[in-house]
């Protein structure tokens, strides 16, 4: 069986990154994911000649290290600024996205990175001073040290199904971590939407929460929205999805001025951090003598695409720290 440095489940934003620094520091490694393909929440889709962004719709980079990273994908055209003014808005942040849609980033950070694809995480367990993980596929793989990068929830379930005890306060830490839920209507229009300017929308105190134009984005070459609920997910988790869908549309067009031709929907269970922890990431085996296992994701550096590439880049230092 072989070993590598470090396991990293999940390939979103912030394993790939931890990923590419752990590489860069001269560490084997190996990264899992069990979709089909990588950037998690960072995700579009193509049905019908649009195309969407169906995650994150934007990104900000206020930290100077992010921000010379952001420079340097602007440069080489993977992303570019959608916009920084808003109507009504004094000045906002530029908002960037991915060129041609958000999944790139995480394309692009990933090219040289060893990734099993439809390979999910169930068990980890200790083995002396490494640890072996146990996948949906049956493979197995032995590592000195572990980095999860799944949502908080997810993670807690592969270390619930583990046997693997925490300390009590890193342990709380964790199960204060809750999430939001949310759907994405991915819809096609029958003409272009009245949606102003750049081409999208924040509402407040409606069922929709959110709609961009990936026509006007920049994305799409025919009008194409993604719609964003603004829903509880305990409160509507038995509601008939197809009710559910209508009237998430319904209230679209009244912003859109267009009738929504076809659409597709995808469900978020985890889309973002309510409650986040303080730090930057988890060092899950403090104060045990479990092998190095760390925890990392947007629920620890901020609940956005900034946040998870922070965290994924900091959990990279602190793991070569700890191997070397
Ligand atoms: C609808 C929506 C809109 C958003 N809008 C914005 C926005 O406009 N701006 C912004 O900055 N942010 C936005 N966000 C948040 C942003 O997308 C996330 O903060 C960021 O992408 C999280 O990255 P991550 O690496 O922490 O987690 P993820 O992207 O969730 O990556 C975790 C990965 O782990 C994988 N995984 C889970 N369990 C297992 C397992 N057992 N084994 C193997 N793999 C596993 C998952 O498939 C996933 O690929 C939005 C998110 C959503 C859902």
């Amino acid at each position: 069986m072989r070993c590598v440095d470090v396991l990293i489940i999940g390939a979103g934003l912030s394993g790939v990154v931890a990923g590419k620094r752990l590489l860069d520091a001269r560490k084997t490694i190996q990264l899992v994911e069990k979709s089909a393909s990588i950037g998690g929440r960072l995700a579009n889709k193509r049905f019908d000649g649009a195309f969407f962004d169906t995650g994150a719709q934007f990104f900000t980079a206020k930290d100077p290290v992010f921000q010379n990273f952001v420079s340097d994908w602007v440069s080489s055209g993977v992303v570019k600024e959608w916009y920084s003014d808003y109507p009504g808005a004094l000045s906002v942040h530029p908002r960037y996205r991915g060129s041609p849609a958000m999944n790139i980033i995480a394309k692009n950070i990933a090219t040289r990175l060893p990734i099993k694809l439809k390979t999910k995480a169930l068990r980890i367990s200790r083995e002396g001073e490494i640890w072996k993980t146990s996948f949906s596929n049956d493979e197995e793989i032995i590592s000195k040290a572990i980095l999860i990068t799944t949502p908080v929830p997810q993670a807690i379930e592969i270390i619930d199904q583990s046997n693997v005890v925490l300390n009590k306060l890193v342990r709380k830490r964790l199960d204060k971590i809750s999430y939001e839920s949310c759907y994405a209507i991915m819809a096609i229009l029958d003409k272009p939407s009245k949606i102003p300017s750049p081409g999208s929308i924040s509402i407040a105190d409606d069922i929709v929460s959110w709609i961009s134009d990936n026509q006007q984005k920049g994305i799409s070459e025919i009008p194409a929205i993604t719609i964003l609920s603004n829903l509880d997910y305990l409160e509507y988790k038995n509601a008939d999805i197809k009710d559910l869908e209508q009237s998430i549309i319904d209230s679209a067009e009244k912003y859109s001025e267009a009738k929504v031709k076809s659409y597709q929907t995808h469900f978020w269970r985890y889309s973002k951090p309510l409650e986040q922890d303080a730090q930057r990431f988890v060092e899950a085996n403090i104060n045990t003598s479990l092998p190095p296992l760390f925890l990392a994701g947007d629920a620890m550096a901020g609940p956005r695409v900034e946040g998870a590439f922070m965290s994924g880049f900091y959990v990279a230092d602190a793991i070569t720290n700890n191997l070397s």
